[in-house]
């Protein structure tokens, strides 16, 4: 399909480097088979889709290096959709290298990174978009981000974007067709109509766009920064929240100066937790210095968080909770931490909307993760369509909305088609380039088949 499209055999070795229980090596193209075999010794012959024990041997001396299993997949039915032969064997480094020597002494090159999946790609099996779902589903660290990038895989992405594209090569062939014959007697488009036509194409797709925050939350995660006065308990529930221990829990007022931080799950989402230093007014003079930066940080932090923890002391409950100021505008949930050590009846007003927790004893901790789950979907709705995960795909699309809105312009001003077709072919090129397709041909097909020229 592609001029650069290579047509000889390539080896990789497809599992992680180190020792394990397996390690694969992989060869693909049209003589995947006739490189393998030479090193294989087998009982049965190879058959696409069967699975065959074999032995590895080195091809000259004869000597038996190691037992396999092999797997042939016969063009198209494969991963790249050329033939493929998988050898299983134990994982050692030594072994995989001797086996990909012998690949590639018996004709194979080496694989670049990714060539596997660009061969899937050239040969048409799976667009751009689902290309990238295979690397955004290797280096998936929460299981939310790969259902995402399985349902990339699965062309949930290319499904939303086919009929819309397929509107706007009808909007471009209509308007092409009452360009080339104008003279003729065709149905020309009013103008509304174009500008309609549009709209209904620039609509969806401004949609789509909007999905790439989400994208981006579920691929970076979201920031949570705990903060709070003094002994309230912050790096204690942060520990808490993390499992393992990290910060320094002291009961000296202000020891944490440096914000900390932690990439941790919670169900699924990425959260970069940052512990900060207490909120207070630090000293006059040069003593107060290293706390006056710690403070400082505590307000970048609070104002770069998708959420904040606002940690309230329940051992030590004064009238001025408030008095600490959540940066403003953000999203805040407010902790009354120490809750065992409120007796009964004691800070029913302070706790209201609070959720309590025991950093000490473990109470509450499960209702503070739900809360932040919670609040968090809140802040980003997870959209019910496909999601952009990447900054391609979100920025063909967006370039695709801004053509479409000039071209929208354009048409509401009765602007010769010539000049508004541009800016279609602009956004259909955007479009192109989001999946890797070519429109061209599919233009010329509408063009002759749905409009009677005739002549
Ligand atoms: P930070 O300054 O806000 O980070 O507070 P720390 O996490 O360092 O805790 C200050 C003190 O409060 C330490 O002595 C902790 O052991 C204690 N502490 C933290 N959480 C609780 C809690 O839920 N209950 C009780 N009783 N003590 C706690
Ligand atoms: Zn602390």
């Amino acid at each position: 399909q592609n001029g650069s499209f290579r047509n000889d055999t390539i080896v990789a070795i497809s599992t992680p480097p180190g020792r394990g229980g397996i390690g694969v090596v992989r060869l693909s193209g049209a003589d995947a088979r006739a490189i393998a075999l030479p090193m294989l010794r087998l009982k049965h012959a190879l058959e696409p889709g069967r699975v065959r024990l074999a032995k590895i041997v080195d091809p000259e001396s004869g000597e038996v290096l190691d037992e396999a299993v092999v797997t042939l997949y016969e063009a198209p039915h494969s991963y790249t959709t050329e033939d493929v032969v998988e050898i299983a064997c134990h994982s050692s480094p030594v072994l995989l290298e001797a086996v990909l020597r012998g690949c590639v002494q018996a004709g194979a090159r080496l694989a670049e990174p990714g060539e596997f999946t660009q061969r899937a790609f050239l040969s048409g099996r799976l667009d751009l978009t689902q290309a990238e779902a295979v690397h955004d589903l290797i280096e998936a660290t929460t299981l939310h981000q790969a259902r995402i990038a399985a349902a990339q895989l699965g062309g949930a992405l290319s499904k939303i974007v086919a009929p819309i594209k397929r509107r706007l090569v009808e909007l471009i062939a209509g308007l092409e067709a009452g360009v080339d014959f104008a003279e003729d007697d065709l149905d020309l488009m009013t103008e509304a109509e174009i500008a309609a036509r549009i709209e209904s194409v620039r609509d969806p797709l401004q949609a789509l766009a909007a999905t790439y925050d989400y994208g981006r939350i579920v691929r970076e995660g979201f920031t949570l920064a705990i903060v709070g006065r003094p002994n309230a308990g912050k790096s204690s529930l942060f520990n808490r929240l993390l499992v393992r221990q990290r910060a320094i829990v002291t009961d000296q007022p202000g020891t944490t100066r440096d914000a900390i931080s932690e990439r941790m799950s919670i169900e699924g989402i990425p959260v970069e937790l940052i512990d900060t230093a207490g909120l207070r007014t630090a000293p006059d003079g040069p003593e107060g210095e290293a706390e006056r930066q710690g403070i400082e940080r505590t307000n970048v932090a609070m104002a770069e968080a998708d959420l904040v923890l606002h940690v309230v002391d329940g051992g030590a409950l004064t009238k001025d909770i408030d008095e600490i100021v959540v940066a403003e505008a953000r999203p805040y949930l407010r902790v009354l931490n120490k809750s065992d050590l409120l007796s009964a009846g004691v800070g029913a007003e302070a706790s209201e909307g609070a959720i309590r927790t025991s950093a000490l004893t473990g109470e509450g901790i499960e209702e503070l993760k739900r809360a932040i789950v919670m609040a968090l979907t809140q802040t980003a709705t997870p959209p019910e369509s496909a999601v952009l995960t990447n900054v391609r795909q979100h920025g063909a699309i967006m370039q695709a909305v801004d053509a479409l809105e000039i071209a929208a312009v354009a048409a509401q001003d009765g602007l010769p088609h010539e000049l508004l077709l541009l800016d279609l072919y602009g956004a259909l090129d955007a479009l192109d380039r989001l999946t890797g397709a070519t429109s061209a041909d599919e233009i010329l097909n509408l063009i002759f088949s749905t409009f009677c020229i005739g002549k």
